[in-house]
């Protein structure tokens, strides 16, 4: 499975918990993350991460780029919403395009806990590429 791991900056702390938390499941499986989210997860775990750029600049569009690729299988967004963004049209568009291709998004920490569990459960499909 090819899972996205993206944290704006007052989440990170929850992100690198949930990172801790389930790193032997997460790391069966091929992960991605925005630039920011990615060093610090890969430092606190050790899990092996492909990391794209920063999400405020343009890490956040080639997850979308990937998302609309059906190069993902599952995204973990902790997203923050109490604070503006700088790039939130950047945000809204990924967040629009898990739901355009219907690929399961957790947002908080809550439904990550539920999505991981079923994806160690083998209830999360992967998707086929397709043009
Ligand atoms: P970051 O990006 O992991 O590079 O901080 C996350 C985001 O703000 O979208």
């Amino acid at each position: 499975m090819r899972i996205a791991l993206i944290a704006h900056d007052k989440k990170k702390p929850e992100m690198i918990e949930l990172a801790i938390k389930y790193k032997d499941i997460l790391a069966k499986h091929e992960l991605y993350a925005t630039g920011t989210t990615g060093t610090l997860v890969m430092g606190e775990t050790g899990l092996k991460i492909n990391r794209l750029k920063s999400g405020p600049l343009g890490g956040d569009q080639q997850i979308g780029s990937m998302i609309a690729d059906s190069q993902l299988d599952l995204v973990i967004f902790l997203r923050d919403p109490l604070t503006a963004q700088p790039h939130e049209p950047d945000v809204s568009a990924l967040l629009r395009l898990c739901d355009v291709t219907n690929i399961p998004l957790a947002t908080n920490i809550t439904s990550s806990d539920i999505m991981i569990k079923a994806l160690e459960n083998g209830e999360i499909e992967c998707r086929k590429i397709k043009k």
